[in-house]
């Protein structure tokens, strides 16, 4: 199961509604693991606002050096030290090695833990796989906006799930030999070769994508391709040319492309006080949409 928290909503000026961009994504597996998208300013009042807890953080993504998407990381590191951290703390992003050691230098945290800043690459349309665990992955894109960025995808690892149904009717024990077949595809059962296919099906893991900002681009599609949810920056009904965003109808008009189950609209600017006009355009396009407020929570399963 993931639960997503959207902790800012609003573009680059924040609104007494609307925090600077960050989402908390928290999976939930053998172990829960809480990933953070963006780390705007006041993402840490945010957090307690919220509930979830800062020190559960391990890994925060940035998808670019705009101040309205990193300059919380000051305030949430410095907490994080003062609260007596001591594990690891995984940076990712664009040039996160030059920006992270030049925020971890600008002032005397007296940091008690490390902090790791990990280079996303920013150029080209491959899909990069940036982090790994036994149930997930995270993988970034390089996106158009007017400083190097990047989109991010968790991905929830596709698993085999034994049909117990199927082992009595085969006559099949359980045992050590479902982990091997689960990992290597077949397995000789008593002299018999067995085939993963015949006795499990395929469960897909689910996709998550966050755009941060962008133009519409191929490589948003590619990355978003059949996602369970696709998180796209959405700023403007419509766009004036030349710009750094997508607007809401480029926004849908990407979802639909890619084939995924459901859109939320983000990084919506201030002048909207009523997004439902937002939402409204956007569904003519993909029904399948929302738009996003500070605390809005998604349960995928
Ligand atoms: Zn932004």
């Amino acid at each position: 199961m993931i639960e997503i928290t959207f902790l800012g909503t609003i573009s680059g000026i924040p609104s007494k509604e609307r925090n600077h961009p960050a989402i908390v994504l928290e999976y939930y597996g053998k172990r829960k693991d809480t990933l953070l998208f963006d780390c705007g300013e006041g993402t840490q009042k945010q957090l307690m606002f919220s509930g979830i807890s800062f020190m559960d953080i391990d890994r925060i993504f940035i998808t670019h050096w705009h101040a309205d998407h990193f300059a919380g990381l000051i305030g949430l590191i410095q907490t994080m030290s003062l609260e007596g951290r001591r594990k690891k703390l995984k940076i990712f992003g664009p040039e996160a090695e030059k920006f992270v050691s030049n925020i971890v230098d600008l002032g005397y945290f007296g940091l008690r833990f490390p902090v790791e800043a990990i280079n996303v690459r920013f150029e080209g349309s491959e899909i990069n796989l940036v982090e790994e665990e036994k149930d997930w992955q995270v993988f970034s894109i390089p996106v158009l906006h007017t400083v190097p960025a990047v989109a991010y995808c968790f991905k929830e690892k596709d698993r085999w799930k034994i049909n117990t149904k199927k082992l009595r009717e085969l006559k099949l024990k359980r045992g050590r030999w479902l982990e091997e077949i689960k990992k290597f595809g077949v397995v000789k059962y008593k002299g018999k070769e067995i085939r993963i296919e015949e006795i499990a099906s395929l469960k897909k893991g689910l996709k998550v994508v966050y755009s941060g900002d962008t133009l519409p681009c191929d490589n948003i599609i590619k990355i978003s391709e059949n996602s369970d949810l696709l998180i796209h920056d959405a700023t403007f009904l419509e766009e004036e040319e030349g710009k750094a965003h997508a607007d809401v109808k480029q926004a849908a008009k990407i979802a639909k492309k890619a084939n995924v189950k459901q859109l939320i609209l983000t990084h919506i600017s201030r002048r909207y006080q009523i997004p439902e006009e937002l939402e409204k355009e956007a569904k003519k396009i993909f029904p399948s949409t929302k738009v996003a407020y500070d605390f809005m929570k998604i349960k995928l399963k």
